[in-house]
């Protein structure tokens, strides 16, 4: 059993079952753990436990097992191969907010006799009095009731038996509502009840006619007490001419919206190539072909061969998940999904209430939704009978959890579950991960591609080259020859002419920098004192609209001070733009055009995205600023300009994927020019224009960047030749850090030595990037080979650590 309690990873431990209870593995259970009582996951049933001496199962809190065989399998996998406990592992796949359900419930035991309760204290007495009144009442309620000095009094009742306690599980599983219909009696007999009650009882006759009329079956109770009085509800219900019940409010995200109907398209002969493969992986479980790399340039119709896929999997009777790598950012996706399968769609949401989620998840338990939609956790939703799991834009870094253990990534999970139950999986992206595309190339993954763009047929032939694919022209600016010929400007002259042509002709423009805020450093004149984080080694940005200083990682405050700390000279200068200060920019080049900045400073509230994506779609702006927010899944025909400010951030970041990272995201955001009939435009500024990565995005040419790419990692034995585990430590005393970090090390390379794993890596301890967060030093190293994991195995990791296999970032 795995019992919710920190424990090293995969660790179980034994109870006993009472001869009443009849437990199978899967069931939740409540079991008695040193003083506590916590939740245990039953794993296997032994004839014989390991141990001697076992406690025993409370009881079942949930009648039917909670988690499958299956289930079960991939839980025991997550806690391994990520090295994480087995609970929290399993956790992933149970209920949301599930801890708050655990309920103590007393109640007085049959052999509660007389002679016994004579020598009972008062308080004793009290308690015993308050439990004959009900059939039971939860502890906690009990105390309050009580005082909380009544907590001894519980437990000598307890050892005494004179009173009993259980275990209860009230998950939360989404509101209800009391509502009121007629009855079946009723229905019969309508008109002579009718008749009968108008004299005598006016106000339940009116009640009875309203209710009839009504077109939805269920009316809410209380609004029919205001109207017509409380009383006559009951009076009915006394006749049994209504009846009460308990209705559960539809609280999907996506109830009460209406969405446009939508007819599939006529597949192009790629896409049709494409789904044949997949519709005979859906179709035939004997095909051991089951996962598919589905390589499409942005906008050569990869969502439309999902939702054809997503139509076979229904077709066989089989339900799908579709994850996404951020549920905010890509209402489109959602909205088409919606469209084509209406009512059939089940939104997992970050943002989310806790009983909004609840009811998601327990509708999507009991087999009410053919699709889920959601993000890297979604993975985990109870979808029955599961057929097709799609990772849409496979290579996002969203898909990997960096917070808290287990730190699964939802594409190794996703693989797990097809090979544990055979569904088919399609990873989709137009720029894929490195190593994805590697196994791609390597055949243990099926690589179906789709090389143009959908409309290019449609596109102004003169502007079409016949080698194109209908993707925009990308054009690369050298700032540094900016610079030289004398332009101070953070605008090139070939940007600046561009976005002149394009609001002329009507059109509209997307203007990305990575950067939010108005100066990235704030330094002083004279001494060159620079404004940073007291708690995290970084520099502070200067937002303008707050007058402040706000460091981006851990989003503490400062006033701008009038002068410098260090030498109090008052001129103080601001280095470096984000993008408020880009909007400020082309304010002053362009004053009467409409201008929106999307970025974390401008989408607080949860309905600030689709406020601003309603605005530039309906063209009630002509350019839109913003972060990486604006590069994900936008698809906005009259967008014919991109202009990437500067493509230097995080070109240089210390992380060997810097180069990978860049590119993706550069291709993603010049996507979203030119997906109309007109050709897009895309102009990139950097002062690097010779970077590998900035060079593929001009060609636009993924395979370009790969084979340059793959190269570098076979030269630095990353991945996908080797893997990565990650070992961070974090310490608010730097000396302590650095030293903890040596000693584990050295640990590491005595261990690596003695048992002769000598392909393994240890790399470090060096201080992680940034060196310092929120007040804690963090240092790390890093195990690299091709099963790294077999030395950590070897030794005791100390508490403290953070083990991260599989980073995705390793600064
Ligand atoms: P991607 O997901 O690769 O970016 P989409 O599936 O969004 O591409 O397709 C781009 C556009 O082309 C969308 O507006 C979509 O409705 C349209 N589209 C996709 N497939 C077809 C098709 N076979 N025929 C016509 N239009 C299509
Ligand atoms: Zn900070």
């Amino acid at each position: 059993m795995a019992v919710d309690a920190p424990a090293g990873f995969n660790r179980t431990f034994s109870y006993s079952i009472p001869s009443e209870l009849d437990i199978i593995p899967g069931h939740l259970v409540a079991v008695p753990f040193g003083a506590r009582t916590l939740f245990g996951l039953v794993f296997s049933i032994a004839e014989n436990p390991k141990v001697i001496e076992t406690k025993e199962i409370f009881n079942a809190l949930f009648p039917s097992p909670i988690l499958d065989r299956i289930q079960l399998d991939l839980a025991r996998w997550i806690s391994v191969y990520y090295m994480a406990p087995l609970f929290s592992s399993a956790s992933l796949m149970l209920p949301p907010g599930f801890r708050s359900g655990l309920k103590e419930v007393l109640t007085i035991s049959q052999n509660n006799n007389v002679v016994l309760n004579k020598n009972l204290s008062k308080s004793e007495k009290q308690v015993l009095a308050l439990l004959q009144l009900e059939d039971g009442i939860e502890r906690k309620l009990l105390l309050k009731l009580i005082g909380d000095h009544a907590g001894k009094d519980v437990q000598c009742l307890l050892n005494n038996g004179l009173i009993k306690k259980n275990y209860y599980w009230w998950p939360q599983t989404g509101k209800y509502k009391k509502s009121v219909k007629l009855s079946m009696e009723l229905q019969y007999k309508i008109n002579e009840t009718l008749e009968q009650l108008s004299k005598k009882a006016p106000k339940q006759a009116a009640l009875i006619s309203y209710l009839a009329k009504q077109r939805s079956d269920i009316v809410s109770l209380s609004k029919l007490s205001k109207t017509f009085g409380y009383s006559s509800v009951k009076a009915l219900q006394k006749k049994n001419l209504l009846e009460i019940t308990n209705v559960q409010i539809e609280e999907g995200p996506l109830a009460g919206k209406i969405f446009p109907s939508d007819n599939p398209h006529e597949l192009t002969f790629a896409q049709y190539q494409a789904i044949g493969k997949i519709k005979n992986a859906i179709n035939d479980e004997s095909d051991s072909n089951k996962i598919f790399l589905l390589h499409g340039i942005t906008g050569s119709g990869k969502t439309e061969v999902y939702l054809n896929a997503v139509q076979k999997c229904i077709k066989k009777g089989k339900r799908a998940i579709i994850l996404v790598p951020e549920i905010s950012l890509t209402p489109q996706t959602i909205e088409r999904f919606a469209s084509r399968f209406p009512g059939e769609i089940a939104v997992l949401h970050s943002k989310l209430t806790q009983s909004q989620l609840a009811h998601q998840w327990w509708s999507i338990k009991n087999g009410r939704y053919r699709i889920v939609i959601g993000p890297r956790s979604a993975v985990f939703a109870p979808q029955p009978n599961l057929g097709l799991l799609v990772i849409d834009e496979e290579h996002e870094w969203t898909y990997k959890e960096e917070e808290q253990s287990p730190r699964y990534h939802a594409r190794g999970i996703a693989l797990k579950i097809a090979e544990l139950n055979g569904l088919t999986v399609i990873l989709g992206s137009a720029t894929p991960d490195i190593s994805t595309y590697y196994h791609a190339l390597n055949g243990r993954i099926c690589l179906l591609e789709l090389p143009s763009r959908i409309n290019i047929g449609q596109k102004e032939t003169k502007q079409l080259n016949p080698l194109d694919k209908g993707l925009p022209s990308v054009t690369i600016v050298d700032m540094r020859k900016e610079l030289r010929d004398g332009n101070r400007s953070i605008f090139s002259r070939a940007l600046l002419s561009n976005m002149e042509v394009t609001l002329n002709r009507g059109e509209q423009i997307i203007i990305f920098l990575n950067r939010r805020g108005s100066a990235t450093f704030v330094q002083c004149k004279n001494c060159g004192y620079s404004f940073r984080c007291r708690n995290c080694a970084v520099g502070l940005t200067y937002h303008r609209e707050i007058d402040s200083l706000l460091c981006h990682y851990c989003n503490k405050k400062t006033l701008l001070p009038k002068e410098c700390p260090k030498c109090q000279n008052v001129n103080i200068k601001t280095i470096g733009f984000g993008t408020d200060y880009v909007v400020e920019s082309i304010k002053k080049y362009f004053p009467t055009v409409k201008i929106l900045r999307w970025d974390r400073d401008t989408t607080k509230s949860p309905k600030a995205h689709e406020i601003l994506l309603s605005t530039f779609q309906e063209h009630r702006a002509d350019i839109l600023v913003g972060t990486q927010m604006v590069a994900k899944g936008l698809d906005i025909p009259n967008v014919t300009l991109v202009g990437v400010v500067s493509a230097d951030t995080g070109l240089n970041l210390p992380d060997f994927r810097s180069g990978e990272k860049a590119f993706q995201l550069l291709s993603q955001i010049s996507g979203r020019a030119g997906r109309g009939v007109t050709m897009g435009t895309v102009i990139i500024q950097t002062f690097q224009p010779d970077h590998y990565a900035v060079n593929a995005v001009a060609s636009q040419n993924f395979l370009k960047f790969y084979e340059t790419e793959i190269v570098y990692r076979r030269e630095y034995r990353n991945p996908p030749f080797n893997r990565l585990i990650r070992l961070l430590y974090t310490n608010a005393n730097s000396i302590t850090c650095e030293s903890a970090c040596s000693a584990l090390a050295n640990i590491l390379v005595t261990e690596r030595d003695l048992s002769g794993f000598l392909g393994i890596d240890i790399l470090g301890p060096t201080p992680s990037f940034p060196s310092r967060l929120k007040g804690y030093y963090r240092w790390h190293i890093i195990l690299r080979g091709s099963k790294p994991e077999l030395l950590l195995n070897k030794i005791m990791v100390p508490r403290g650590w953070t083990i991260e296999v599989d980073p995705v970032t390793v600064m």
